[in-house]
Parts: structure tokens; C-alpha cells; sequence
């Protein structure tokens, strides 16, 4: 297909809701997703007010609805391979073989997360075991939660969770925490076990932390930080600006340092913050504000 408005690639909510944008603008739109999306551990995404504990499936498949509304949107279910400018325009390269050319690009392909190198811990991860208070926090209520890791978030993790835990332990992992950070986690009456931790395996209270020594600590929730990276080298391959978290760089309006690509979601985020702030509801928002940018761009020539 050539000369489209836009390609959007990645459908996740940034992406997802970009197409939405394109097609209630009547711009000629393919949406592409490779189905790899970074809360596909879960059953159940929280913290967006409508879809508060609702299937990230069911979401999508919400989404396909509604974008079945607009028929200047496709979506293809294939994974792009290669993006380059191409006589004014952009060439996308896919899976299948075939390319599509079109005026403006919008990335929403997102992060992956690595986490810690501990044995159990993957098969944990989403249920058990999460990265973000706000997004399960909630869902460990009133249980004993662990925290992986006495590095310097672990005292800003402990305060997010005191409200919200019936105990806390740090698992410092081998690695004791520096005094003024042992003192902290004291005075708010958080345990930590310094021992390292020999790996997790789920159980009736949720996971039993095993250790190189030392008695296993049940846990309801144990929260981890995870290494994120881009999942797709589509901002290598145009030579865009990242931050130093990784990400990609955009302004206020989604715009890259390449002019006519737009990204969306948690690969981009504004100078001002540290890393993306990463959810369904903030990627959503960030896809309708490129599109509109995509929109607005258009008219401009
Ligand atoms: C365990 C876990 C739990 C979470 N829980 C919550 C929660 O409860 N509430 C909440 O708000 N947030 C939650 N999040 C965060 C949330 O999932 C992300 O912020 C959100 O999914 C980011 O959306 P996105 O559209 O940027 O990327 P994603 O949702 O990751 O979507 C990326 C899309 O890009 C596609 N893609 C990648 N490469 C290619 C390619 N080469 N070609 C075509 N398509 C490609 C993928 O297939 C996918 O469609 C959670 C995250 C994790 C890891």
C-alpha cells in the first residue's frame, strides 16, 4: 500500500488509540502488531478509571472494535522489520515481505522488561510478583510484601506500600543497605533479610522466598525494578534522539528529532522526566496527542 496518512506500529493502547485518532480524522491508517505487548503477564490491568481490573485482552479486543468503526484504518496483525525515509515519505518494511510507504510514522512499539536473575521469579511476574505499586499495589493489601533489592528506591517503595501492606520486608539480596538507608527502613518498622536470595516458588500465601541460608520468608506480593530496553530497533534504524533512560525523546506533542515520525507510549517520553510514565492510560493519552500532532502536521504540508 502506498502513499498512506500514517503507519502506526504497535498495538498497545498508544498505538491502538493513535489509529482511533487517524480514523475519526478520515487519514488513511495501518496499524501493526506483532501481538508482543508488555503487560501480557497479567490478567487483569488496574489504575485506568472504566477498565479498572479488566482483561488487557479484553481491552484490545475493545479497541479492534472500535477501530472497526473507521474504514480508513487497517490493522495487520504482522511485525514491521525496517523503517527508513523514502522520497519524502516512509517505507516500512514487514514481515510478510511486503512494505507499506506512508507521510508520517507514529512508534508505539514499547519496552521489554529483564528482570532480576533469580530462579522463579519469570513465572511469578504479573501475579505474585509486579513492578509498580500503583498498577498492584492495591492487590497485595493487607499481606506480608517483599521488596527485591536495598538499592536507593527501596526506602521511596517502602513508604508507597506502608499504607497499603500488613508488612514489609526488604530482600537485600547480599548486599547490605548503607546505614542511612537501614536506618530509614527501621524507623518505619520494615524488616530486611540481607541474606541472598536463592530463588521463589509460588505457594498457598502467594511465593516462598528461599534463601543461601537462613529460614524462607512467605510472601503475598514481592516487588521487583526491572531493566527495560526497546523492543523494536525502529529508533536505532532512523537515528532518533534518546534520553538517558533509553527512550526515545519527544516534545510535548510526540514529535521525535526526526520530522514526520511521532512516538507514543512507553518508548518516548519528554525531557522533564526521568523514564516514561509508564501505563495503559498515559500510553493511550500519548497516542491521541500524536496522532493529533500527525494531524496537524499533515495540513502543514
Ligand atoms: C507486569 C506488568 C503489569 C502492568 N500492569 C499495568 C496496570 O495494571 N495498569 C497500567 O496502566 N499499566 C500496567 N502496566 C504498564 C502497561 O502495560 C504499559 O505502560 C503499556 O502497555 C504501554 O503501552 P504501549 O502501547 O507503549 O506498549 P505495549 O502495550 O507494550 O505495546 C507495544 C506494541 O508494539 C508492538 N510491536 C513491537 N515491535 C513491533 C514490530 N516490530 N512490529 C509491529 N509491532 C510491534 C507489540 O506487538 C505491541 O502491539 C504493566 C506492565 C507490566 C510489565
Amino acid at each position: 500500500m502506498e502513499n498512506l496518512d500514517a503507519v502506526v506500529i504497535g498495538g498497545g493502547p498508544a498505538g491502538l488509540q493513535a489509529a482511533l485518532t487517524l480514523g475519526r480524522m478520515h487519514r488513511t491508517v495501518v496499524l501493526l502488531d506483532s501481538g508482543a505487548y508488555r503487560n501480557a503477564p497479567v490478567e487483569h490491568l488496574h489504575n485506568f478509571v472504566t477498565h479498572d481490573g479488566r482483561d488487557p485482552a479484553e481491552f484490545r479486543a475493545l479497541a479492534h472494535a472500535d477501530l472497526a468503526s473507521y474504514s480508513s484504518v487497517s490493522v495487520r496483525r504482522v511485525a514491521a522489520t525496517a523503517v527508513a525515509p523514502s522520497d519524502g515519505q516512509f517505507r516500512v518494511e514487514l514481515a510478510d515481505g511486503s512494505a507499506l510507504t506512508a507521510r508520517r510514522l507514529v512508534l508505539a512499539t514499547g519496552v521489554r522488561d529483564t528482570l532480576p536473575d533469580k530462579p522463579g521469579l519469570a513465572e511469578l511476574f504479573g501475579t505474585v510478583a509486579a513492578h509498580c505499586p500503583f498498577c498492584h499495589g492495591h492487590e497485595y493489601a493487607g499481606r506480608h510484601v517483599a521488596l527485591l533489592g536495598a538499592g536507593p528506591h527501596a526506602s521511596r517503595l517502602a513508604a508507597m506500600m506502608g499504607p497499603i501492606a500488613g508488612r514489609l520486608t526488604v530482600l537485600a539480596d547480599g548486599v547490605a543497605p548503607d546505614p542511612e538507608l537501614a536506618e530509614a527502613l527501621s524507623r518505619a518498622g520494615v524488616a530486611v533479610r540481607t541474606e541472598p536470595v536463592a530463588g521463589f516458588c509460588r505457594s498457598a500465601a502467594g511465593a516462598s522466598v528461599s534463601f543461601a541460608e537462613g529460614p524462607a520468608e512467605e510472601v503475598g506480593g514481592l516487588f521487583v525494578t526491572t531493566a527495560f530496553a526497546q523492543s523494536a530497533p525502529f529508533a536505532e534504524q532512523l537515528g532518533l534522539d534518546l534520553l538517558p533512560s533509553g527512550c526515545v525523546r519527544v516534545d510535548e506533542f510526540q514529535r521525535t528529532s526526526l520530522p514526520g515520525v511521532f512516538a507514543a507510549g512507553d518508548l518516548a517520553h519528554v525531557e522533564a522526566l526521568p523514564m516514561p510514565m509508564s501505563s495503559v492510560l498515559t500510553s493511550a493519552a500519548a497516542g491521541l496527542v500524536a496522532a493529533s500532532a500527525v494531524v496537524q502536521d499533515l495540513l502543514a504540508g
